[in-house]
């Protein structure tokens, strides 16, 4: 018979894919014999068995929960439902990857009609009891049976009206039995039958919503956002209860054992006195700083920090811990290693180092890969922030330095950012539908909340900068305003939030870019030492080159020309090759462009003072650079001294029913020999003058894109080593250089033995490829690709992430071949995956020489790749 609940003593850390996190994190810290309320843990594996059978709980896997219930009554001395003695349980979810704010918890679970009374004259607390009652139908209604909680808060709410009291402490027993009996009647209501007295039925409704949650459309878009699979599955935890809200000595919190937001060592937390669960996240009542325990509760706060010290040198990590106090009774709920800001991630992995706790490679396998994105976000520019007019202050939840335009709902944020704004979105606060909104926003503004409010968690999770719990602010989300220092704000109107201060400033703020230096050099120097693939940088001008250097980059990988044709003095030139009826025509058309083209890869070899640069030849369809309207065509026509039907049947015989798949790549210079001649000449001129003036070894590479067949390859091949042989000539230079091709049509990857016969290297260009692959486009999938996830086809986007099984296979054939033919081939990537962690991983598994990737993800990449090769060796 298989296992499907693990009693807490029977698990421990490293069973988390089983137990999920806080699972095994509770077992560990059981076997650690720390304070832990009793329970057991119904498996991820018992989740995927849910779902296998239509959403069926087995009757194997309610005998082991009900047997296991058994022995948690005998620990506790207390009955599941029992009138005098109950025993009430939390029902906790726990993925294997945490999931802030995505499941759902139960608590006080096991309470009805009766035993609420048992409860009562046991604890010797009517107010007590009632108020875990009520906080029990208000849960369970709200996450097993999907009765909207705002029901129930406007109960809420209108009974302290009444009562003209603000906080639910100030409501007394009578009162919490109107508001359980109200409940109970919206419970009725909205369900058609009574709520459930039945603890076991209770129980197993519960497991099966932390189940069904998994699944639910915030869990979904989280994973997909954090590259978590859906098949992994959730654990359930069921958990005796201890009471944080049980009077003055009771109490419950949340804390960090170094500063999640920089790094600083040292406890960092909040707490509430009598309160339960999420009242510190939910920011309902402005919570005390942990420190404040040591005057109120001294002997709990040394207790608190014994262990504290003793989980973080047990996980040799930044701990974030939950705790209950329960009548000056100390009790840890949860422990997981901390999420952080990059910037804190950075400094702590660098500070384990000089504490002796962890070595290099460790450090270099903590950070985040993604999450250094963060870091290389502008800050405030020094003279804007001074001249700044600041509004109000916040607390610095996230740090990062934001502009942009206020909206008020998460479902505006999107759209404003799908506009193209940048978007500051302004929340009375936020909850777990705001997420996608939350990730379109620039920075995050709420008027309640601390540093742990969900607002401040999901930032600093997502590197976007956010100002928590600025009281000042009066807000008004309907009519979509909000005052603050004396000024209105609407919609649309421009401030500035520095998550690093907390303060908010008026208007649009100058940003500055990020540089390198301190704990993330240091990182990205272990990172060198450690990685096996190069990193490069796809860049088309000299700025770009220079950024990407900053970063780390090693040579340029995808240098297009293209993009050098469009300015203003080129793009006729361009067009008058073009329209050219005759080779001649077109030639002295070329001519005038070599010039351009050459100074432009003067500019780029200069910059990269002789590292390797690839340059790709012209890639995109002419139709590109022709114009469209009437009036442009006209103005082309004059200009070239041709009539404007001659010029407009020209531009029209350009157009392809499939651009994407038309006349275009290697094409163009099998059709016009003549582009490929004038970039060669550009490139070799440019490479031998700025090797004399410089003193320089380049030895350009030069890229043949879209290739499929061989023949296609030597085709063009052939004309470029005329026209370089040519320069080398006239110039009496002996320079060496390398032509080499794209694989990015499947083709190209079956018959890559054959084309590395002429080439010395591939670059895979994996957007093509995995358009052509999947057969769809990269500008069309907008249009369907939500009704994949939604329908679970597809979990992440193939242009982001590499699909491994698919492309990854025709990736990985083509490495092979091109070896067998040609053992010193040099093999790269290209496309947007090389600055993706787990694509560059995938990369360095089959073995590739470089990747190259946007001037920004240089650095994430140097860090994948150094992760790729320390997993490797373990
Ligand atoms: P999340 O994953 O969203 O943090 P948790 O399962 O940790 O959800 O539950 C949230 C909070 O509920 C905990 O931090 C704790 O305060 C409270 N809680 C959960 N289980 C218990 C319990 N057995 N006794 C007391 N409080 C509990
Ligand atoms: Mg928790
Ligand atoms: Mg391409």
């Amino acid at each position: 018979m298989a296992k499907w609940v693990y009693r807490f003593e029977e698990g421990s850390a490293d069973m988390r894919p089983l137990l999920g996190g806080k699972g095994a994190n509770l077992a560990e810290m059981t076997n650690l014999g720390l304070p832990i309320p009793q329970g057991f843990t119904v498996t991820t594996e018992a989740c995927t068995d849910y779902y296998n059978k239509g959403k069926k709980i087995s009757d194997e896997i309610k005998d082991q929960i009900f047997a296991e219930l058994a022995v948690l009554e005998e620990k506790q001395q207390k009955k599941f439902g029992d009138t005098d003695n109950p025993l009430l349980v939390s029902v906790r979810s726990g993925a294997r990857a945490s999931m802030p704010g995505m499941m759902d918890t139960i608590l006080n679970l096991g309470l009805n009609d009766v035993s609420v009374e048992g409860f009562a004259a046991r604890t010797g607390n009517k107010r007590f009891a009632y108020d875990s009652y009520r906080r029990f139908i208000q849960m369970f209604s709200d996450v097993v049976m999907e009765v909207p909680k705002s029901l129930f808060e406007r109960v809420l709410d209108e009974v302290k009206n009444k009562k003209h009291v603000h906080y639910d402490t100030e409501l007394n027993a009578d009162d919490l039995m109107g508001v359980i009996k109200r409940f109970k009647t919206i419970y009725k209501d909205k369900m058609g039958e009574d709520f459930p007295q039945d603890p076991k039925v209770q129980l197993m409704e519960a497991v099966k919503a932390v189940f069904r949650s998994w699944d639910n459309e915030r869990a979904i878009v989280y994973r997909r956002m954090n590259d978590i699979p859906g098949d992994w599955g959730t654990a359930v935890n069921v958990q005796a209860m201890v009471f944080g809200n049980m009077g003055d000595t009771s109490g419950t919190g949340v804390a960090f054992t170094r500063n999640p937001s920089t790094g600083e060592k040292g406890i960092f937390g909040e707490y509430l006195i009598n309160a339960q669960g999420e009242d510190v996240v939910a920011g309902i009542r402005t919570p005390q700083p942990i420190t404040k325990l040591a005057e109120d509760l001294p002997e709990c706060y040394a207790k608190f920090m014994e262990i504290a010290n003793k989980l973080e040198e047990h996980y040799r990590d930044m701990q974030d811990m939950e705790f209950t106090i329960e009548n000056g009774n100390l009790y840890f709920l949860q422990t997981r290693n901390g999420k952080r800001t990059a910037q804190a991630a950075l400094k702590i992995a660098c500070d384990l180092v000089d504490e002796g706790k962890i070595t290099e490679q460790e450090a270099v396998c903590r950070i985040e890969a993604k999450s250094l994105d963060q870091l290389l976000h502008p800050t405030f520019d020094d003279i804007a922030l001074r001249d700044g007019e600041v509004m109000g202050i916040g607390l610095p939840a996230s740090p990062g330095a934001a502009a942009g335009k206020v909206y008020f709902t998460a479902e505006e944020a999107k759209i404003a950012h799908g506009r193209g704004e940048r978007v500051i979105l302004v929340r009375l606060e936020t909850s777990p539908e705001d997420i996608e909104g939350m990730h379109a926003s620039e920075g995050i503004l709420t008027v309640r909340g601390g540093m742990t409010s969900h607002a401040a968690v999901v930032a600093r999770g997502m590197g976007t900068c956010c100002v928590s719990g600025c009281g000042a602010i009066n807000i008004n989300e309907d009519e979509k305003w909000f005052e603050l220092g004396g000024v209105k704000f609407n919609e649309g109107d421009y401030i500035s939030l520095d998550g690093s201060t907390g303060k908010i400033y008026r208007g649009d703020l100058r940003t500055r870019d990020a540089v390198i230096s301190g704990n993330f050099e240091r990182i990205m120097n272990w990172a060198d030492k450690y990685r096996k693939l190069r990193v490069r940088t796809n860049a088309d001008t000299p700025a770009d080159a220079l950024n990407a250097l900053k970063l780390g980059a090693e040579g340029i990988g995808l240098c297009r020309t293209e993009h050098m044709f469009f300015d203003a003095d080129r793009i006729p030139k361009i067009r008058k090759m073009i329209l050219s009826n005759t080779v001649e025509q077109r030639e002295a058309a070329l001519n005038e462009l070599i010039p351009f083209q050459k100074s432009d890869f003067k500019g780029i070899f200069k910059t990269m003072e002789g590292r390797p640069v690839t340059i790709r030849f012209l890639d995109p369809p002419l139709h590109e650079f022709v114009p469209t309207d009437d009036a442009d065509i006209k103005a082309l026509a004059k200009e070239m001294g041709l009539k404007f039907e001659e010029v407009k049947a020209k531009c029209e015989s350009l157009h392809e029913f499939n651009p994407m798949m038309g006349h275009r790549g290697c094409r163009l210079a099998v059709t016009y020999p003549e582009i490929a001649r004038m970039q060669t000449r550009a490139v070799m001129e440019a490479a031998i003058e700025e090797n004399e003036k410089y003193g320089f070894s380049i030895e350009p590479e030069i890229m043949i894109p879209l290739v499929g067949d061989k023949k296609e390859l030597k085709f063009v091949k052939k004309v470029i080593v005329e026209v370089a042989e040519q320069v080398k000539k006239e110039k009496k230079s002996d320079i060496k250089y390398h032509i080499g091709t794209m694989i990015e049509i499947p083709r190209a990857a079956l018959l890559a033995d054959e084309i590395a016969e002429e080439a010395e290297f591939f670059s895979f260009g994996t957007n093509d490829l995995t358009q052509m692959t999947f057969g769809f486009s990269r500008d069309d999938t907008g249009k369907f690709i939500d009704s994949y996830y939604k329908s679970k086809i597809y979990e992440s986007d193939p242009f982001a992430k590499l699909d491994q099984n698919g492309v990854g296979q025709l990736i990985q054939m083509a490495a092979e071949k091109g070896r067998k033919t040609r053992p010193d081939i040099k093999l790269g990537i290209c496309g947007e995956h090389g600055g993706d962690p787990s694509s560059v991983e995938f990369c360095h598994k089959v073995g590739l020489t470089y990747v190259s990737c946007s001037p920004f993800r240089v650095p994430i990449a140097r860090l994948a790749a150094a992760q790729a090769a320390i997993n490797d060796e373990q």
